[in-house]
């Protein structure tokens, strides 16, 4: 007999007919003899709908409390799919963050989870395999009794921290696609679905601008082990495929160089220009940014061509754009730079593979084919299993094809 945490997303639980539909995957598993915790998501726009309200209230609100409004679209979840579960006979009873209770640091609105006390879901299961239905992306802070919530896209960690807590055997994140494609279907029509995807890949993946899963969740089931597979509610209940099983890299017997091509619209560009060339300039720019909790990703300094002043340029989340201006106008006199562009317009694509760990000239090939379709480079980053450019928005889809095709992604 197996322990399973099944995830099910906003678009599963976007209307009582779906939330019906959600309570047939459970069933199938339950009537197979598992124990199961079931983790929700809001009904799908209902976060966005519960963030607007209080950003209406108030332009600067108390993130206190912005969590208590937040948190509320889960509870609607949890309670209706306990309700037609109970309907169809089987035994289960929703829990709030705090009931369970899960734990999560006192930063709100971004909220990790510290520890998860699954002794009364077990207890459940252990008296009639009561199903456990948790509201995901809320928590308490054990320490101000306040609710908590684990930042956008939370129940994914939810769901994966509660099946290391439980020590499930798995845990299945049902979403609205059938697993994990080698790029986004909707740009590239003939993306793939992988059979498989290291857990290193995906966190590199989710962070590129993935967003099938929370990088938080991907960091839990890589450090504890947890068996994830990332599924479609939309399949038949009755006979669903398996998904995309994120697993370590030894399980992965044909490796390729590039698993996938991520991308991420949310980034801003800024460039210092004249900046002195001498040392603590970096230091300079970067510590009022670190400071201001900007989280700056791709760095690019220049050589100077005179050998006293250079430029240089780094990206940040696009909505942090005004923050970063501010920042550095501030920090002007400091750092000492003549001018500072900014650029909203731009997207990072990435190529993701363990294989580029063994192989030379991954990178190179790609940079090669970008040029070739006249797509210029703002910048690049590299890391072990990764690279990224930076290029203009309009050639998005481009670029992305372009690698996919590269990197023998396309499906036959
Ligand atoms: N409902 C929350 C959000 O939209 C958490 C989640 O769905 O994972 O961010
Ligand atoms: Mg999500």
């Amino acid at each position: 007999m197996s322990r399973l945490v099944l995830k099910f997303g906003g678009t599963s639980v976007a209307n009582v007919d779906r939330i019906r539909n959600v309570a047939r995957h459970v069933k199938r598993e339950w009537d197979a003899g598992s124990d199961v915790a079931v983790v929700v998501s809001a009904m799908s726009g209902k976060t966005n709908e519960l963030v607007s309200w209080c950003k209406e209230s108030a332009a600067l609100y108390d993130s206190r409390e912005y969590d208590v409004v937040v948190a509320s679209g889960e509870q609607v979840t949890s309670g209706l799919l306990a309700i037609v579960l109970n309907d169809m006979g089987i035994p289960a009873r929703s829990w709030q963050g705090w009931q369970v209770p899960l734990y999560g640091s006192d930063a709100h609105g971004a909220a990790r989870i510290v520890d998860i006390d699954g002794s009364g879901i077990l207890a459940g299961f252990a008296r009639n395999r009561e199903v456990a239905v948790v509201s995901g992306f809320q928590g308490v802070n054990r320490e101000t009794g306040r609710i908590v919530t684990l930042g956008r896209g939370g129940s994914d960690t939810s769901a994966v921290g509660l099946a290391a807590a439980l020590k499930a055997d798995r845990c299945d994140i049902y979403t609205d696609v059938d697993g994990v494609y080698t790029t986004d279907p909707r740009v590239v029509a003939r993306a793939k679905r992988l059979e498989k995807v290291a857990f290193e890949e995906m966190l590199e993946m989710a962070s590129a601008g993935s967003r099938v899963l929370q990088v938080r969740s991907v960091e839990i089931a890589m450090s504890q082990r947890v068996k994830t597979y990332v599924r479609s509610s939309f399949d038949d209940p009755e006979n669903p495929n398996p998904g995309t099983l994120i697993c370590d890299e030894e399980d992965i017997v044909e490796q390729q160089n590039v698993t996938g091509i991520a991308f991420s619209k949310d980034e801003a560009q800024f460039t210092l220009r004249n900046v002195a060339d001498k040392p603590g300039v970096a230091a300079a720019v970067f510590a009022p940014l670190a400071d201001a909790l900007v989280n700056v990703d791709m760095i690019v300094q220049n050589i100077s061509a005179d050998g006293r002043t250079t430029d240089i340029t780094f990206t940040a989340p696009a909505a942090e754009y005004d923050r970063v201006m501010d920042v550095l106008e501030r920090n002007k006199a400091a750092i000492g730079f003549h001018t500072v562009e900014g650029a909203k317009d731009v997207v990072k694509v990435s190529a993701i593979g363990i294989g580029m760990r063994s192989h030379a000239g991954v990178a190179a090939m790609a940079f090669k084919a970008l040029a070739d379709k006249g797509i210029n480079i703002r910048a690049i980053t590299t890391s072990e299993i990764k690279f990224s450019v930076l290029i203009d928005a309009a050639y998005t889809e481009l670029a992305v094809r372009t690698l996919h095709t590269l990197y023998g992604l396309d499906k036959a």
